[in-house]
């Protein structure tokens, strides 16, 4: 058994939504907001600020960000891509954290957001140096850190070397991202503690998609090797564009059942998120891929009669 806390980070606001075609009204959005906030989450990615020809599920991203409640207490993050981003998640004045994103190969960095991965990275200091002068922090996410839908392989010492370039501009945290969902559990173990020793004293989060199974794997082998903080998604929402039809992030609820089985504290409740869970569904007007959100959690909560066969 282990006695140790583990942050969680939920996404389902920005990465749990952005690949659903069916378009989610701002108050749907706010309404998931206040079920993650209510479950326990302190940490919220509610949207991305890029073009909304790109993203049309993320046009509404100012009056997301102007519905949040007040809280002191919740680190509300906007996703930008470059200067243009930062500065609208800037203006929001709603905003705690800027997300940069780099993206470990050209082929990627070029098709998602038309530049070199050089290029990215040098946009994601950018990035880190607005929010600062902002007032605010930011992290950082390195994109496609296990592997390229486009060039294949990607080398773990080329993901260091962005780490450490990274570091250098004072972001609170660098995250690996498994775009793709092509990570497994000893290339997570290697990679995550190489990040921590080029970056340290730097937490790292980490970032998966659960696209070939090897999800719930891959965050108990980023925690064993020390990674601070989980990204995950209610519901286990969120498609990715380059494995039509696969399973999202890593969904919260059955991340949190794992781990506060293991004797590991998320500080969420699981009750609460199945009941989220169930609500989402309703939503989405479809199933969704969480496996905790199907069989419940156990032992069976005794305050549990609100479930329903949804
Ligand atoms: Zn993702």
């Amino acid at each position: 058994m282990y006695t140790k806390t583990i942050e969680m980070l939920e996404v389902s606001p920005r990465d749990g939504l952005q690949n659903e075609k069916r378009l989610v009204i701002t108050e749907d959005k706010l309404a998931l907001i206040d079920r993650a906030i209510a479950a326990g989450v302190r940490r919220i990615e509610v949207a991305s600020f890029v073009n909304p020809n790109a993203v049309p599920q993320m046009a509404d991203a100012e009056a997301v960000c102007q519905g949040l409640p007040n809280r002191d207490d919740t680190t509300y993050i906007g996703l930008v891509m470059n200067a243009r981003g930062a500065e609208r998640a800037i203006a929001t004045g709603r905003i705690d954290q800027l997300g940069a994103v780099a993206v470990s190969t050209d082929a990627f960095a070029t098709r998602n957001q038309r530049q070199t991965s050089d290029g990215s990275v040098e946009a994601c200091k950018e990035v880190i140096a607005l929010a600062k002068s902002a007032g605010l922090t930011a992290q950082a996410t390195i994109a496609a850190s296990f592997g390229c839908p486009f060039e294949g392989e990607v080398g773990q010492d080329r993901v260091v070397e962005m780490a450490q370039w990274i570091a250098e501009a004072g972001p609170v945290e660098i995250a690996l991202a498994d775009t793709i969902g092509v990570a497994n559990p000893a290339h997570v173990s290697q990679l995550v503690a190489k990040i921590r020793e080029a970056i340290a004293p730097l937490p790292v989060r980490a970032h998966f998609h659960n696209t070939r199974g090897t999800g719930l794997a891959n965050v108990w082998a980023a925690i064993e090797a020390g990674a601070s903080t989980i990204d995950a998604s209610i519901g286990g929402l969120g498609g990715c564009p380059f494995a039509p039809g696969a399973a999202g992030n890593v969904a919260t609820e059955d991340v949190t059942y794992m781990l506060e089985r293991a004797g590991i504290h998320t500080g969420l409740s699981l009750a609460s998120l199945i009941e989220a869970n169930s609500w989402l569904s309703n939503v989405m007007q479809k199933p969704l891929p969480a496996m905790v959100g199907k069989a419940g959690g156990f032992p069976a909560p005794t305050d549990n009669t609100e479930r329903t066969a949804a």
